[in-house]
């Protein structure tokens, strides 16, 4: 059939020749696969030659939109700061709202970087290497001709911070700075992350050493069952991969062909039978085989998508595959250098400059995201309009469930997102979820001052938010009073507080200096008055100036405020004459005396026909929950909480984020799986007796085990076969504690195998009552294997004194105890096993 010549007519890159290798070594073997992989090396040396790549600077090439791109972000961002101005916008969310944008910027220049090479310069060497899978990826590129982009710390988190400039063009002196933070990490994770992750193969390795293919049937009525998700386009590549490999458990039928049971799963069966309910399979998890595993529970070796042979070390197999993409991982992070880099889903840009139009029908709905930012989200396919003139204009149709982040009758500049298009799941989602379970943070003031809460729509803003106003003030505490006296300035203060003043000895002889005319006796006693002494040691000649300021007494006991507050900016008629008029009409218009510009938001505190004093002051927009401020008080100092704010702030999630919790996982460090163990343990007891309980639970807890390993490693994107997981967790999952002993000799908490205590309690009368438990990995491995293993692993001490004691036989089943005493190890393909 294969007989005749087979052409491919198209360019191959480094996926497509997998695909190609793949596809020969399934279709005709090993051999044939050698001496083709010879040929198309012999090929790839002969066109590389004559190729000769090479790399200059010229051949970096710098998309020309960047400019304008950068130029018409940063422009967003300053309108965004000026929200902050307005009390629109908190300084987090302010945080994280420019993070966003600029991840979106970089990664819109990375598809520009893209189009560029493939419009402009096809042969471009860098773009050949890239595109071809030989060497870098595209996001080492960005770097170089796009923009940097955002920094992680070595915390993980993003610095707000972008590096705007690419390689090409070289760093400033801050962006350069920022940069040491990723690079820093870079060194740091490979320096100390490798380390973990290496450990953590260590440790595995020990648990499943003695994992063998021990026999070719354990004949086990246990098996896994596979219940088929719809035949959705997403989920299909993921069922497929679930049961390639296996073996039926029990005869499938499907309309015109029988599987028998013992039958392995091909890639052609597999497709015949993803529509099928339920498909029972036989898994490495339920194998009955003691210091391993059979032939037909686990299946295919993947190397070579042939079932695995007698004495194959599986166990090794499975550690490794697990603990080898965590090394990885970590050197990726050195290599971007830091960089961080957030996915954006299917984005839809604007082709030109210009204003965007939509109809206002009810036909979308308003939604709050994460960042407490507002987005529409179309219920029905929507017309989106276009227009910077009469010429040119575009109509874009959106479809279903797309998300609209500009409102209509704004203006967009070229290459702006302007929606993204998401699935109805994630609609579904985004409808439902309440941010209710983020946590609060404390905003706190930059300023001391009073505070005023506006009444609602003071400002004649459009939204009708309640907003909270600080000026800034002078705020005297008592504390302060005392420090000032030492430094000479005295506050006298008259009826109550005057006593206070004459605690302060040094200044006894000056005491009757402060006569109380009888003039400010009548007048207001809020009246404070401030008298500035000078030269105060000099007792020969006191020469003493006097000077009054009035204070204003707060509505707080210890804390006062001057009434004259501090002007921060002073207008002119003449120099400024613009700003002037503006802020004048704008205060006898409304008697308002809040005043808010693009730069600063100020209080008018004196109007004059010349000149205009402001303070300065702060807007924050604020719910009346929230507000955690002492209203009797009416002053907050500097620095001090004045409400709170949900937040949610964008971390890196690489795998050095990812390998503690896969740890945390394998070694049950926290004891939540063992609880849910537990709970199912004693829920499916009532009804069944204490054997199909065990298995039941077990069953259970070890599919979520293997689902949450998964997770992990999926959101890196990489894929580990379940089969492999299924013997690591095999392990730490095959035991239970024994709670009454019964007629046997093991005693009341002693941990064994679940296996062995069934087949102790098939003789006996009065039976073994046992719970499951889970057992971390390295603790795991210290119970069931060798002796002479265990003291090579940890604790020789401890392990040699127990050995001599009980009097231990090691059989030298595992790997490792044969090493170490020099014999041929059991494992191994093509030897004859007993
Ligand atoms: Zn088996």
């Amino acid at each position: 059939m294969y007989k005749q010549k087979l052409i491919i007519n198209k360019t191959i890159d480094k996926k497509e020749i997998q695909k190609l290798i793949n596809w020969f070594i399934n279709n005709f073997g090993a051999i044939k696969t050698t001496k083709l992989l010879d040929k198309l090396k012999l090929l790839g040396f002969n066109y590389a030659t004559k190729i000769g790549i090479s790399l200059g600077i010229k051949d970096l090439k710098i998309p020309k939109i960047k400019k304008t791109l950068i130029k018409n972000n940063q422009k967003n961002i300053d309108k965004l700061y000026y929200q902050i101005k307005k009390g629109n916008l908190k300084t987090i969310e302010y945080d994280e709202k420019v993070k966003e944008k600029w991840n979106q910027i970089s990664e819109i220049l990375k598809k520009e970087i893209n189009d560029n090479f493939r419009t402009t310069d096809l042969l471009n060497p860098l773009y050949v290497m890239v595109i071809s899978g030989a060497r870098g990826n595209i996001s080492q590129i960005k770097q170089l001709v796009g923009m940097r982009g955002l920094m992680v710390d070595p915390k993980g988190e993003i610095i707000n911070i972008p590096i705007k400039s690419n390689l090409k063009e070289s760093l400033n002196i801050v962006e350069y700075f920022i940069s040491c933070y990723g690079a820093r990490k870079g060194v740091i994770d490979t320096a100390i992350k490798t380390a973990t992750a290496g450990h953590l193969t260590r440790k595995l390795i020990y648990l499943v050493q003695d994992q063998i293919i021990r026999r070719p049937d354990c004949y086990t009525k246990e098996m896994e069952i596979v219940f088929n998700l719809k035949n959705k386009k997403s989920y299909y590549n993921k069922s497929i991969e679930k049961i390639l490999g296996r073996v039926a458990a029990k005869e499938i039928r499907c309309s015109n062909l029988t599987i028998s049971s013992g039958q392995d799963i091909c890639n052609y069966l597999a497709k015949k039978i993803i529509h099928i309910k339920k498909i029972f399979l036989r898994t490495p998890l339920t194998c009955k085989v003691n210091h391993g595993i059979c032939q037909l529970c686990y299946g295919w070796n993947l190397a070579n998508n042939r079932i695995a042979d007698l004495g194959e070390p599986v166990g090794i197999l499975a550690a490794q595959s697990i603990g080898e993409p965590g090394t990885q991982l970590t050197m990726r992070t050195f290599h971007t250098g830091g960089i961080f880099s957030g996915e954006i889903g299917e984005t839809l840009t604007s082709p030109i400059n210009g204003t965007i139009y939509y109809e206002n029908k009810k036909d979308k709905k308003l939604i709050k995201l994460n960042n407490n930012s507002k987005v529409l989200l179309t219920l029905k396919e929507k017309k989106l309009l276009i227009i910077e003139n009469k010429q040119k204009r575009f109509n874009i149709k959106l479809p279903k469930h797309s998300l609209i982040f500009i409102k209509s009758q704004k203006k967009v500049f070229e290459k702006q997102i302007i929606s993204e298009i998401i699935n109805w799941k994630k609609a579904k989602k985004l409808i439902k979820t309440k941010n209710n379970k983020e946590r609060l943070k404390g905003v706190n003031t930059s300023i001391s001052g009073k505070f005023i809460i506006l009444k609602k729509n003071y400002l004649h803003d459009k939204e009708k938010q309640q907003k909270l106003c600080i000026t800034n003030a002078n705020i005297i505490t008592k504390n302060l009073m005392k420090h000032n006296l030492e430094n000479k300035t005295i506050y006298h203060i008259k009826q109550k507080i005057i006593h206070k003043i004459n605690i302060c000895s040094n200044f006894e002889p000056m005491k009757n200096l402060f006569k109380i005319s009888e003039k400010d006796k009548k007048k207001n006693s809020n009246k404070l008055k401030i008298l500035k002494i000078i030269n105060a040691r000099k007792k020969k000649k006191l020469n003493i100036k006097l000077r009054s300021f009035t204070l204003k007494k707060s509505k707080c006991k210890n804390n006062l405020i001057t009434e004259k507050t501090k002007t921060n900016k002073i207008i002119k008629k003449k120099k400024d004459n613009r700003n002037f008029e503006k802020i004048k009409k704008n205060y006898e218009a409304n008697e308002k005396k809040l005043y808010i510009d693009k730069n600063y938001c100020s209080e008018v505190i004196e109007n004059r026909k010349k000149t205009i004093s402001l303070n300065k002051a702060i807007l924050y927009q604020i719910k009346q929950k929230n507000l955690i401020l002492d209203k009797n008080k009416g002053l907050v100092k500097k620095d001090s909480i004045i409400f709170y704010t949900q937040y949610k702030t964008q971390k890196t999630t690489d795998i050095v984020q990812g390998l503690p919790k896969i740890e945390e996982i394998l070694e049950n460090k926290k004891s939540k799986q063992q609880k849910i163990l537990k709970s199912l343990f004693e829920k499916i007891k009532e009804n069944n007796t204490s054997k199909i309980a065990a298995k039941k639970s077990i069953y259970k807890i070890q599919n979520y085990l293997v689902k949450k390993i998964q997770l992990v490693y999926l959101s890196q994107g990489i894929i580990i076969s379940n089969k492999h997981i299924e013997v690591i967790i095999r392990k730490i999952t095959s035991k239970a504690i024994i709670r009454e002993s019964g007629e046997s000799s093991l005693m009341q908490g002693e941990i064994v195998e679940i296996n062995k205590l069934e087949k102790i309690n098939k003789k006996l009368q009065r039976k073994i009552t046992y719970e499951p438990v889970i057992i971390g990995i390295s603790k795991s491995s210290l119970l069931n294997n060798s002796l002479i293993s265990n003291i090579c692993f940890r604790g020789v001490i401890e392990n040699l004194t127990i050995g001599a004691i009980e009097g231990k036989v090691d059989w030298l089943n595992g790997i490792k105890e044969n090493i170490i005493i020099g014999n041929l190890i059991p494992a191994g393909t093509g030897q004859k096993i007993p």
